[in-house]
This record gives structure tokens, sequence and C-alpha cells, in this order.
């Protein structure tokens, strides 16, 4: 990996490289703002941050990094800031500025600063839906980098194999179209094996005839979580590949911003989103409405870019800690363990811990599949606390680590974009996958230009 030998060769390579967008240093107006990623917990300190304003822009802030010996992290807001740490020494390229977005022929092209919410309502207007995540501001090219799980993921399979073509400037300061045709390797590399592989500045993917969902949340008190639980894993068995859910333990803090009654209560979710009509949708959802009593029901017809905000996920900078694991089953001991966790007994909560139904379309590797071809796991269990001082932090952390540590029997590896800890590359993607990536990366970045955050070492010791 290529280290920046002295601040002073960055501001010197700065000043002569032709780049038309900012260009801040520590100490510079706007700098904390500029360094800032949406994760707020992360505190990133690195030795420049150029938000480019073009392709040529990104092609000399390359340029300019090999001049200063310095390795880049490219970020588009941030959301997945905590893989990379504190970037000391990095030069942070934010292709915020990059935001065009275009919709022709039942594809869309976007900038690498384009968010999923855009998207949303862009393809929207012609009755259709792109593979969008739970969150409405999370960028498009990270998120397809690592995969991407949705709410449309059960029928039409994780977002990085949706990618038709994506335009990179790779270390050697050229623009490459990468597509099935050229460069065949690099194109699986970079569908769904979590970038790093150069400065993505436009992606090219498939758009989908959805255009509305029956799609809602049921709530119950969390003293239901048993039977909810076990009912989630009965229904889901059951559920055919155009209904994708997510059941959760939501323990709403008791802050202003949550409105009442909701304020600082613990409760039991399931959000699901279901495609092919109200009456299906209805008749599909209703076992789970007759489980237990219901605290609320929202489940309606609805326009699929509405589903950005099904999740309820923050739409702005939010100071949080994630951990993860995919599952290879919920049998009932995995159910106690996770009631033991995280159910109503247990004191100082997690904002969320949710599992999420994957199988359908993602289990089933379609043909010329990205690095992450499919996931086999039948569930992924996600985990959030609130990290807004070091004590939460501290506190989130360790209630994290037994949340997933509670059901490690049932772990069958990592996702990318869940990985906020330190992950075995060869246990997310598997050894063949990991040896390919490592040779791509030989070739495209031979001196590590690039910080990959797929290539986070093993770190038990943390957990
Ligand atoms: C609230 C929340 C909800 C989420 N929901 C989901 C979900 O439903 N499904 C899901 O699959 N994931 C989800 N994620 C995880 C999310 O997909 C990852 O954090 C993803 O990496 C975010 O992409 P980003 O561009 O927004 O973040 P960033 O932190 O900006 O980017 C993440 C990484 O992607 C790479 N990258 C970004 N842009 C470029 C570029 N232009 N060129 C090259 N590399 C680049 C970099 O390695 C960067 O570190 C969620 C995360 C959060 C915080």
């Amino acid at each position: 990996m290529t280290t920046l030998t002295h601040p002073s060769s960055l501001e010197a390579a700065a000043a002569v490289a032709p780049i038309d967008g900012p260009v801040l240093f520590p100490g510079d107006d706007g700098w904390d703002g500029a360094r800032q990623a949406w994760n707020l917990a992360v505190e990133q300190r690195p030795a420049a941050v150029v938000f480019p304003r073009s392709t040529g822009d990104v092609v000399a802030a390359v340029r300019m990094a090999e001049d200063a010996g310095a390795t880049i992290v490219t970020q588009g807001t941030g959301h997945g800031a905590a893989t990379h740490g504190p970037l000391d020494g990095r030069i942070l390229v934010r292709t915020t500025n990059l935001r065009d977005l275009r919709i022709a022929g039942g594809t869309c092209r976007v900038g690498a600063g384009a968010l999923w919410g855009e998207v949303a309502v862009a393809a929207g207007r012609y009755g259709l839906s792109g593979l969008a995540g739970s969150s409405t501001d999370v960028g498009v090219v990270g998120y397809t980098l690592g995969g991407g799980i949705g709410w449309l993921s059960r029928r039409y399979g994780l977002a990085s194999n949706a990618v038709r073509r994506i335009e990179m400037v790779t270390a050697d300061g050229h623009v490459r179209l990468i597509d099935d045709r050229h460069d065949p390797d690099l194109f699986w590399a970079l569908r769904g094996g979590g970038g790093g592989l150069g400065i993505v500045t436009a992606l090219e993917f498939d758009l989908f005839p959805v255009a509305s969902v029956y799609a809602g949340t049921l709530a119950w008190d969390a003293i239901h979580a048993p039977v909810v639980l076990a009912a989630f894993r009965e229904w889901t068995a059951t559920l055919p590949e155009e209904a994708t859910s997510i059941v959760r333990f939501l323990n709403l803090p008791p802050i202003p911003e949550v409105p009442e009654p909701l304020r600082g209560t613990r409760m039991m979710t399931l959000g699901a989103a279901v495609i092919g009509g109200a009456e299906h949708g209805a008749r599909l959802v209703d076992p789970m409405r007759r489980i237990a009593p219901l605290a609320g029901d929202t489940f309606a017809m609805m326009p699929a870019a509405d589903l950005r905000h099904l999740h309820g996920d923050p739409d702005g900078p939010t100071p949080g800690l994630a951990h993860h694991t995919l599952l290879a089953g919920l049998p009932d001991a995995a159910l106690d363990a996770l009631v033991g966790v995280a159910g109503v007994d247990t004191p100082a909560p997690l904002i969320s811990v949710e599992v999420r139904h994957l199988g359908g379309a993602l289990a089933t590797p379609p043909a010329n599949a990205g690095a992450l071809s499919h996931i086999s796991a039948p569930y992924v269990l996600n985990a959030v606390g609130a990290a807004g001082t070091a004590e939460q932090a501290a506190a989130s952390s360790q209630r994290l680590t037994e949340t997933v540590d509670a059901v490690a029997r049932w772990s069958t590896g990592s996702y990318l974009n869940f990985a906020e800890r330190a992950v075995d590359v060869d246990a997310a993607l598997g050894t063949g996958t990991a040896k390919r990536l490592a040779a791509i990366r030989a070739r495209i970045d031979p001196g590590g230009r690039f910080a990959m955050r797929s290539t986070v070492v093993p770190d038990r010791a943390s957990r």
C-alpha cells in the first residue's frame, strides 16, 4: 500500500493539479464539513478532500495522488465510512458533485454521487424501479459495489447483478468503460467485490417494471417477540419470491424526534413489500396479522418509489454502529437466543435488531453474475446501536458483539455491505473469489493506490 511521505508533497501536487472542483486541506474553511462522513460516529482525518466536478477532475485527482505517493479512499456519502476508519494520510475523494441521472430504454445511468432516493423518484415516473436498499440516501455506487439487497431483492436479485456498464478511472489515470465485452474480468470484480479498484465515475444498470407494491409494517408490543419470530420463520418458508420482508426488535429512544405514543417504546415489527397487487399482497400478509394483538398495521398499495421510507432509516447524517451475520436458518434455539439478547428483558437495548429474509432470486446466481454471484444464506441478522457519545458507542459496541455472538452457531459468514467490522474476505466471498479478486487487483492497481474495504483482515480479537 502506498503511503503519504510528507503532507507538503501533497500540497505541492495539488497546487499544479488541473482540478476544477474544491480541494481542501486541514485548517481550510469548510474542512470539518468536507471530511465528515454520513456516519457521524466515524472521525475521518484525511490529508486532503477532493470534490471532483467531472471525470477529468477524477483523473487529475488520481494523478495528484500518484505524485504525492498517497492512497485514495472514495466515498459517495460515507454510509460505509466505518470500514475505512480514520483515513490518516489518505486522500478522500468525494463524488457528491457527480450527480447526473438519465433513464432510457429501461436502464438508468447515474454519476457516482447519485443517491438511491433520487433514482427511486426518477424511475417511478416511468413506472420502473431500481434495486435500492432500505435507505433513501445511501449511494448507488457504494451500495452496488458491495452487492445490494433491498425490498425487491427476492424477486430480482442483487443490485450488482443488474449492472450493465461501469465507467471508472484506474490507477494509471485512464478512463475505462467496463462491461461484459470490455474487460469482463474487471466487470466481474466490480459487481459485488467491494470496490477499491479505481474511482467509479458512472454506473449504468437495469430498472424493473415495478410501479407499485403492497407494502407496510405490522407492529406488536415486544412481549410478543417469541410468537412473532416463530411465525416469521414459518411464514417466510412459504413466501413466493415477490415478497421480501424484515422482522425486527425496534427500540425507539425517548427523544423528541420520535413521536408519541411510540417514544421510548419497545416493539416488534414486520416490514414487507409484495409485488403483484393489493389482493395478492393482503392474502400473503394476512396470516401474520393474526398471530398476536396488533399495535399497528400500515399495509396498503403504494408507489414503489415510497419504499425508500418504509424501513424508517434516518435520511440524514447519523451516528451509529452496526454488526451483522448471515444465518443458515432460524431453529428454535436461535430464536430463543435472539429473544434472550434483544427481547424485553434486556437492559440498554440496541435501536434495532433485525432479521431480513433472503432467498428467492438472491439465492440463485444469474448468468454472467458478478463476484458476489448470490447469497445462499436464507436470512441475515443486522443490528444497529446508537453512538452519539463515546460512552454510548462503547455500550452499543458491546451489545452488538453479544447479539451476533448469541447466534454465532448459525452464522454462515458475512455480507460486505453490512460489514462494519473487519471481515475475513474468504468467508464473505469464498476463497476462489477472493483469490481471483486479488489477481485482478494486482493487474489493475499494482501499487495499491486505492484502499479496498474488502481487504480488511480477520480481526476476531475485537469480537
Ligand atoms: C442506514 C443504512 C441503511 C443501509 N441499508 C442497506 C440495505 O438495505 N441493503 C444493503 O445492501 N446495504 C445497506 N446499507 C449498507 C450500504 O449499502 C453500504 O454502507 C454501502 O457501502 C454504502 O454506500 P455509499 O456509497 O452510500 O457509502 P460510502 O461510504 O460513500 O461508500 C462505501 C464504499 O464504497 C466504495 N465506493 C463508494 N463510491 C465509490 C466510487 N465512486 N468508486 C469506487 N468506490 C466507491 C468505497 O470503498 C467506499 O468506502 C445500509 C447502510 C446504512 C448506514
